[in-house]
């Protein structure tokens, strides 16, 4: 069986520090785990509020910050220990797409410079007629024509080109993995169904694999084959999109799925704190929602519970309501 794409194990990331433990802590992200295969190419929503880490993954994925702990392996190798040279392959293999695609641009420059910096930083034409071929490749992947983008500044394109074009310059490297951090939040509805069909069109015949990174559970459930829920830098639940969000088990997901009208409409809510966000230390004890659970127990308190299958199957669930006895 050849390597993963991706393998992450125990990725823990923590901000601050203090004389105590708690003081100036934060536990951005907390023994995350997640596989995703060479093939076949998924699109993985990782879903949470604000704060939930999320974010956080996806800087760390995409080697913007260092984790405290923890691995991620790309087919096999270890990113933390792949010299500069290694480093740099990996970054075409790895691409990103922004929530706000107006800062990636530089004012100063019509946007045909952002592909021709592409294509010089890592040598994809030989000649101008390649380098022309690539980006109209790129363009027309994403629905746009050169003519109608490529020499106007990135303040006379819509919120929506500029999002499409970030699409098209990532698709330009032809990479394994594109991560998709809020890539919808900041485009209206009509673009946002544009986006979301581009990429399930980059998985299903471009063999792109997506880590979507949302708080949109509407959408996430429309395009994602597998959804991880996170709550306070933790995974709580996982799996089939259709398992996590038709059957919640976890109390925090029941409560989130509970209050989306209809998943098949767009849904208009955000994942969002019920109460105050409590604040996160990096004690291993009890559970994090024990606050807001209707359904905690003595234990909950006391001990943490761990990611586990539930009843056998691929769907993963951290509650002690699934472990007879409390583990
Ligand atoms: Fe609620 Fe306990 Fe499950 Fe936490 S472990 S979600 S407190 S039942």
């Amino acid at each position: 069986m050849s390597e993963p794409l991706i393998e992450i194990k125990d990725l823990t990331k923590v901000y601050g520090s203090g004389i105590t433990k708690s003081q100036n802590v934060l536990v951005a992200l907390q023994d995350f785990e997640l596989t995703i295969p060479e093939k076949p190419s998924k699109i993985i929503a990782i879903a949470g509020e604000s704060g939930s880490g999320k974010s956080t993954l996806a800087n760390l994925v995409l080697g913007l910050t260092i984790p405290t702990s923890g691995q991620i392996f790309f087919r096999g190798q270890e990113i933390s220990k792949m010299n500069r040279k290694q480093r740099t392959d990996i970054t075409r293999h790895v691409q990103a797409v922004f929530q706000d695609p107006y800062s990636v641009y530089n004012p100063f420059y019509q946007v045909k410079h952002i592909f021709d910096i592409t294509i010089k930083n890592f040598k994809l034409a030989n000649n101008r007629d390649q380098e022309n071929d690539l980006i109209e490749e790129a363009l027309n992947m994403v629905g746009l024509q050169s003519q109608e983008v490529l020499h106007k500044f990135p303040h006379q394109l819509s919120g929506g080109q500029r999002q499409r074009l970030m699409v098209a310059r990532a698709y330009l490297l032809k990479p394994d993995l594109i991560v998709a951090d809020e890539p919808v939040s900041m485009v209206d509805a009509s673009l946002r169904a544009t986006i979301l069909d581009i990429m399930q069109h980059l998985r299903d015949d471009r063999g792109i694999s997506i880590l979507y990174i949302t708080h949109d559970l509407s959408t996430a459930y429309q395009i994602a084959d597998e959804i991880y829920l996170l709550y306070q830098g933790s995974t709580v639940e996982g799996g089939e999109v259709t398992d996590v969000i038709n059957n919640p088990k976890h109390p925090y997901v029941q409560q989130l799925i509970n209050s989306i009208p209809d998943i098949n409409r767009k849904w208009s809510g955000e994942i969002t704190a019920l109460d105050d966000e409590q604040h996160r230390s990096r004690s291993d004890s009890g559970c994090r929602f024990y606050n807001r659970c209707s359904k905690r127990m003595d234990h909950c308190l006391v001990k943490k519970p761990v990611l586990k299958p539930f009843e056998g199957s691929d769907h993963l669930v951290a509650c002690h309501l699934y472990s007879d006895p409390p583990d």
